[in-house]
């Protein structure tokens, strides 16, 4: 038996039968209905990831990657036929090596510890994500997250230096190097960014640090429309080299988020009040950096570019405008259920689309709220359609639902599938947003380094 192999392999420790395991493992974020599998296996090294791996490979079991189940498209969840591997053990103080600006992590490590560690020596890591005290880096890799920062840092993909991952069959390859410039041929380590735990395990990174900014200035704006917010964001990427965070809320997201937290710093009363962005520059003195931001937006008002704004004052102020951004951590807790969306629109027409999107679900559905927001420097977009009296959708509605703002995203040239990948949730989708050799590759690509196929399947396509 697959479980009595393991037990003797790696033991109590690392491995705990399904039905005996801590319940957080049965789920992700996404997928509400647990699922009990073989075993969970919880490794404390590479060498018992391998030896998990070797067992599975041989026996042609299902291998679910867990990292801290944060992901947003149901990759996460357990198989009932297969076995968890949880990398939550493999979470050792990151090596920070100011230096070289780099760190390096094992997988288990989540961004806030990773974030703790780096600021101690004055440094940061430049991607930033909202579940930052649960998501490891390990499951940041395989989804390649983007977060507020993208539009200047890059994703993931542009801050992994090193990697190391254990194959489907047991072999390691390390591949930990810190240079930014190392061409030697193939960049193997780029496989497994963005491959949801369908390649291998990924057990540990080097990753890229920036100097932390000693100074930083929040704001929230208020701007008409989208096509303003975007004027707004050229305006202040011209004029203050900081500026590092834009992120954008229409109305409905705003008034949601300003009762969910209880506090309302720029009042919202009306559908028609605009959009509100979320703004911070950063850089080595406080002083310089608010009188120059005060100069820009005293421009912004008289062009009419934005209609009311607040700078935050105190920590405590940073702390409620951000909360405000990221009260879509509560959207499962206030709504029973929601059909959500993670596009990148083309900035071009995005304005249109959205009001075309929004008033067409309204019309089919006039209970339906639709909350926009999201990272308006790069123009990846949430949407998350809920019933405004707080019930559940109808499934056959979530179905409608989705194909109005698939097919309209589309349609426009955008992409449906910004940060939070595939996994369950898209993988029927894949045929619509990837081209049928770029499908063969990849199935091509997965075969090779996994012939038996266990590695999540049934995530990705
Ligand atoms: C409140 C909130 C805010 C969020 N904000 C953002 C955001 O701004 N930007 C963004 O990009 N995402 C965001 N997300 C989505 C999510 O946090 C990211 O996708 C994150 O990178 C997932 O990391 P995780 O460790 O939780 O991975 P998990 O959810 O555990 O796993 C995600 C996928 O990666 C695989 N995986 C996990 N660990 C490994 C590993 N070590 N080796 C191989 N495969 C592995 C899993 O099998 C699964 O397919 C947000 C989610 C929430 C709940």
């Amino acid at each position: 038996m697959t479980l009595d192999a393991l037990l003797s392999a790696l033991g109590p420790q690392v491995v705990q039968p399904g039905d005996a395991a801590n319940r957080a493992y049965l789920t992700d974020w996404t997928t509400r209905e647990p699922v009990v599998p073989l075993a969970v296996l919880r490794p404390g090294s590479v060498q018992e990831v391998a030896r998990a791996l070797e067992i599975c490979s041989a026996r042609g079991v299902p291998v679910v990657t867990q990292g801290g189940r944060t992901g947003l498209v149901g990759g996460a969840a357990p198989l009932a036929e297969g076995v968890v591997i949880s990398l939550d053990r493999m979470a050792a103080e990151p090596e920070i090596d100011a230096a070289a600006r780099t760190a390096r992590v094992e997988a288990g490590v989540t961004l806030a510890q990773l974030q703790e560690a780096a600021a101690a020596k004055g440094m940061m890591f430049p991607v930033d994500i909202g579940s930052r005290g649960s998501c490891q880096i390990g499951g940041m890799i395989s989804t390649n997250a983007g977060g507020m920062r993208a539009f200047r840092e890059g994703v993931m993909r542009h801050n992994v230096l090193g990697l190391e991952a254990v194959l489907p069959d047991g072999r390691v390859m390390s591949a930990m190097n810190g240079f930014l410039k190392n061409n030697t041929g193939y960049d193997l380590k780029q496989l497994f960014i963005g491959a949801e735990g369908t390649l291998g395990v990924v057990t540990g990174a080097v990753l890229r640090l920036r100097p932390a900014p000693s100074a930083r200035v929040t704001a929230l704006l208020r701007t008409p429309d989208l096509k303003h917010a975007l004027a707004v964001l050229e305006a202040l990427e011209t004029h203050l080299a900081g500026l590092s965070i834009c992120e954008v809320m229409w109305p409905d997201y705003y008034s949601f988020a300003s009762g969910f937290r209880g506090f309302d710093p720029l009042p919202c009363n009306s559908r028609d009040d605009g959009l509100t962005l979320l703004i911070e520059i950063e850089g080595a003195e406080e002083a310089p950096l608010r009188k120059g931001l005060q100069e820009v937006l005293e421009q912004l008002f008289e062009k009419e570019l934005i209609t009311d704004g607040a700078i935050a004052q105190s920590l405590r102020q940073i702390e409620e405008f951000w909360a405000l951004r990221e009260a879509n951590e509560g959207l499962p807790q206030a709504f029973a259920s929601m059909a959500s969306f993670d596009v990148s629109l083309l900035a071009e027409g995005s304005d249109d689309l959205i009001m075309h999107l929004t008033a067409t679900l309204r019309q089919v559905f006039p209970r339906l709220h639709c909350l926009w927001f999201g990272h308006l420097g790069d123009m990846n977009l949430h949407l998350g359609v809920v019933d405004a009296g707080g019930g559940r959708i109808a499934p056959e509605d979530v179905a409608r639902i989705k194909e109005i703002v698939l097919s309209g995203v589309l349609e426009a040239g955008g992409s449906i599938a910004a940060e939070h990948g595939i996994g369950m949730a898209k993988a029927s989708y894949m045929p619509q947003i990837l081209s049928a050799e770029e499908i063969a590759l990849s199935q091509t690509l997965r075969a090779v380094l996994d012939p038996k196929g266990i590695m999540n399947p049934g995530r990705l396509f």
